[in-house]
């Protein structure tokens, strides 16, 4: 149903949810919905640098600061992820930068968000839609089986993580399950230290641990990766990268 427009009814016990062809009856309906930065009204246009669609001015997201103008924007107000930790870091970088001559630059690490909701929902790294799907290795792994899980009576949800076929480096997931912010931060950091899905299997695991529906989604990944090299030498090779031409360059000083 992803990608479509959904189209929702009450009915007896519940709700209907029609999108595209599909239709779905389910018993609740969970709703999420994003926020903006508040930027309205404080005339951002007037700096000169190009707005974005949600009228976050053009800058460098390195040094935060906004292109042709001494302003330097943090947090919600620079646009991506609403988060309180990103928000602080920002701030503490774009002051800086905004009374020094040498600046300091942020870092952006990979892609981390939850929803604290219950059970947990999260996504992490490269996010699915961005990747072409040929050029991946996918596992799904569901917390029905997981020990830990059925103790706590919590073994409902479904992790799904994918990894470059060639690399064999893990690349994202997404994630809804009992305690998953924990799973997500672990696939994060793994992730960000450019793990492949071999190395991840060297790491320990404990039983009886949420951690282990982990370890069985690499488990299917490593055997998905072993079929796949057949079909992936017919995979059309990446186009190379376009030089600039030496004409374009700046002469040097
Ligand atoms: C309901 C909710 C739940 C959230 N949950 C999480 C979470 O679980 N984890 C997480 O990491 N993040 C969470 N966030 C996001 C997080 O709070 C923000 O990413 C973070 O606070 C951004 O910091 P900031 O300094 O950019 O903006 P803010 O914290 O919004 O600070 C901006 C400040 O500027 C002031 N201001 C606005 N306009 C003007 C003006 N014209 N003149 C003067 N002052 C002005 C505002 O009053 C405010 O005090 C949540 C946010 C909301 C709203």
């Amino acid at each position: 149903m992803l990608g479509q427009e959904p189209q929702v009814e009450r009915c007896e016990g519940g709700f209907l949810v029609r999108a595209g062809e599909h239709a779905v009856r389910v018993e609740k309906l969970f709703l999420a919905i994003g926020r903006q930065p508040h930027l309205a009204g404080l005339h951002l246009e007037r700096l000169g640098a190009p707005l974005d669609a949600r009228g976050v001015p053009a800058h460098d997201s390195a040094t935060l600061k906004v292109k042709g103008a001494p302003v330097y924007l943090a947090g919600d107000a620079a646009g991506g992820i609403a988060n309180l930790r990103r928000a602080a870091e920002q701030g503490r970088i774009a002051g800086w930068n905004a009374t020094h001559r040498r600046k300091h630059r942020y870092a952006t690490r990979t892609h981390l968000a939850i929803v604290f909701s219950e059970p947990n929902i999260a996504s992490i790294g490269r996010e699915w839609d961005t990747l072409d799907p040929q050029r991946l290795a996918v596992a799904e792994q569901r917390f029905g089986p997981v020990g830990r899980a059925m103790i706590m009576g919590q073994n409902r949800g479904m992790l799904r993580i994918y990894a470059d076929r060639r690399s064999h480096r893990l690349l994202g997931a997404a994630v809804v399950g009992p305690r998953c912010e924990h799973l997500a931060h672990l696939i994060c950091w793994a992730i960000e230290n450019r793990m492949t899905v071999e190395r991840a299997l060297e790491m320990p695991f404990y039983h009886p641990v949420i951690e282990e529906a982990l370890q069985d989604a690499l488990l299917t990944l490593k055997a998905e990766l072993a079929r796949l090299p057949l079909r992936w030498r017919l995979l059309p090779r990446r186009p190379a990268p376009v030089r600039k031409p030496a004409a374009d360059l700046p002469a040097p000083a």
